[in-house]
C-alpha cells in the first residue's frame, strides 16, 4: 500500500513549491548514507521521499496526482527509483558531494542548490623523494627540495582572465556550475539528474578574454624550491605531508599537498632496526679471549666499551638511549653492539707453533661457559 505523497513529505495539499523543496531537503537529511549505512529501511524511505518529491515538484504530475491519485500517474513521467542503488540515488539528487551541503543547510533555491556550489579543480598533490644520511634522519635536517608544480599565474593573479578583464557568470549554468538533465527511463517515465556544467567545467564563471600566459587556467607550471624540515627519528619509506604546498588550484580552489618521501642511504657502520642501531664490532680471537677496552663510534660521539676476558662471538652489549630519537616523542632507541670474533686465516710457522702449544696447554676447563645462577645451584646440590 503506497503512502500518500503529501503524507510522505509531511506537507499540506496546498503547499507551495518552496515548501515542498524545504520538506524534501529536511527529510532527505535523515537518510544520509553516512548516518544510515546499509539500512534498507532508510533506503526505502528515501526512495519513497524522492518519488513523492519528483511527482509533487512537477506541476503536470502534481495536478494529475491531485485529481486522480496514483491512478492519475499512469503514463506520466514518474521515475522508478527501485532500480537504483541507495548511494547512486543520493548522487542523482545531490551531485558529487551533496550531503556536506545539505546537512549543513547551505544555500537556497531548491534541492539542487545543495550541489550547486561552484568549484574549481583542487591543485595536484605532488610527491618528491629526498635521500638522507642515517645521521640526518636520526637527528633531523633541513633540506631545500626542488620540484615541478603548478603555481598561481603571476600575470592574471590566478583569475585566468586577461588583466583588466574579469570573470563572468557562466551563461549555461547561471553560476551554479551544474546543469540539470532530463533523461528517459525507457517507458517508465523520465529521470532528472544533475551534472557538472561543461561550459565552465563546474566553476560557475567563465572568462571572455583568457590570460595568454596561463591560457585561462590561472596556473602555470614552474620549478619550485621549498625548505623542508625533516624531523628527528624519521625513517626510510616514511612520507611527510605538507598541506597546501602542492600544485596551485584553479580559480578559487585550494592547492594540493606536497608529499616528501624519505629515503635513507645505507650506512657503513650501523644497521637501523626501528629506533635501535646495530653496530658490529670486529675483534680478534685474542682480544675476545683476553678482554679489551675500546671505543665504539655512536651517532653522536664515541662510547667506551669494556669487554671482559672470554667474550664470545654474538655477545650483545647494549647502550641505552644511544640509538635514534623516537619520532614525535621523547627518548631514543638503543645502540646494540654485536661482537664478531675474527679467526686468523693465514698463519706463519711460528704462529702455528704457538697455537699448537696453546692447544696442548688447554683443557675442557678453558672453554667451559661461566656458570649461570641455576648451574651454580645445581652444582651446589651435586657436591
Ligand atoms: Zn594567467
Ligand atoms: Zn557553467
Amino acid at each position: 500500500m503506497k503512502r500518500d505523497y503529501y503524507d510522505v513529505l509531511g506537507i499540506d495539499r496546498g503547499a507551495h513549491g518552496d515548501e515542498i523543496k524545504k520538506a524534501f531537503r529536511r527529510l532527505a537529511r535523515q537518510f544520509h548514507p553516512d548516518v544510515n549505512p546499509d539500512d534498507p529501511e532508510a533506503e526505502a524511505r528515501f526512495k519513497e521521499l524522492a518519488e513523492a518529491y519528483e511527482v509533487l515538484s512537477n506541476d503536470q504530475t502534481r495536478a494529475a496526482y491531485d485529481r486522480y491519485g496514483f491512478d492519475g500517474l499512469r503514463g506520466q513521467p514518474v521515475p522508478d527509483f527501485s532500480q537504483f542503488g541507495f548511494a547512486d540515488l543520493f548522487d542523482v539528487f545531490f551531485g558529487g558531494d551533496p550531503f556536506g551541503s545539505v546537512l549543513h543547510g547551505a544555500g537556497g533555491g531548491g534541492p539542487w542548490a545543495a550541489s550547486a556550489m561552484a568549484s574549481s579543480p583542487r591543485g595536484d598533490d605532488v610527491e618528491v623523494e629526498v635521500e638522507l644520511e642515517l645521521v640526518e634522519a636520526a637527528f633531523g635536517v633541513s633540506r631545500e627540495i626542488e620540484f615541478k608544480a603548478d603555481v598561481t599565474c603571476e600575470v592574471c593573479g590566478g583569475s585566468g582572465a586577461t588583466p583588466g578583464t574579469g570573470r563572468e557568470t557562466c551563461p549555461q549554468c547561471h553560476g551554479s556550475g551544474r546543469v540539470r538533465e532530463v533523461s528517459s527511463l525507457g517507458g517508465f517515465g523520465q529521470f532528472v539528474r544533475t551534472s557538472t556544467c561543461n561550459v565552465c567545467r563546474g566553476q560557475g564563471t567563465i572568462v571572455r578574454e583568457p590570460c595568454e600566459t596561463c591560457r585561462g587556467t590561472g596556473r602555470t607550471r614552474s620549478q619550485r624550491t621549498l625548505k623542508v624540515d625533516l624531523p628527528a627519528g624519521i625513517d626510510h619509506g616514511q612520507r611527510l605531508r605538507l598541506t597546501g604546498e602542492g600544485g596551485a588550484g584553479g580559480p578559487g580552489a585550494r592547492p594540493g599537498d606536497l608529499y616528501v618521501l624519505v629515503r635513507v642511504a645505507d650506512d657503513s657502520h650501523f644497521l637501523r632496526d626501528g629506533d635501535d642501531l646495530v653496530y658490529r664490532l670486529d675483534l680478534t680471537m685474542i682480544d675476545a679471549a683476553l678482554g679489551l677496552k675500546t671505543v665504539v663510534p655512536a651517532l653522536d660521539g664515541d662510547v667506551e666499551l669494556k669487554l671482559s676476558a672470554g667474550s664470545q662471538p654474538g655477545d650483545v652489549k647494549v647502550f641505552r638511549n644511544r640509538g635514534v630519537p623516537h619520532l614525535h616523542g621523547h627518548g631514543r632507541g638503543d645502540l646494540r653492539v654485536v661482537l664478531n670474533v675474527a679467526v686468523p686465516r693465514h698463519l706463519s710457522d711460528e704462529q702455528r707453533d704457538l697455537l699448537r702449544r696453546f692447544e696442548e696447554l688447554s683443557t675442557a676447563e678453558s672453554y667451559k661457559p661461566d656458570e649461570g645462577f641455576l648451574d651454580k645451584l645445581r652444582a651446589a646440590f651435586r657436591s
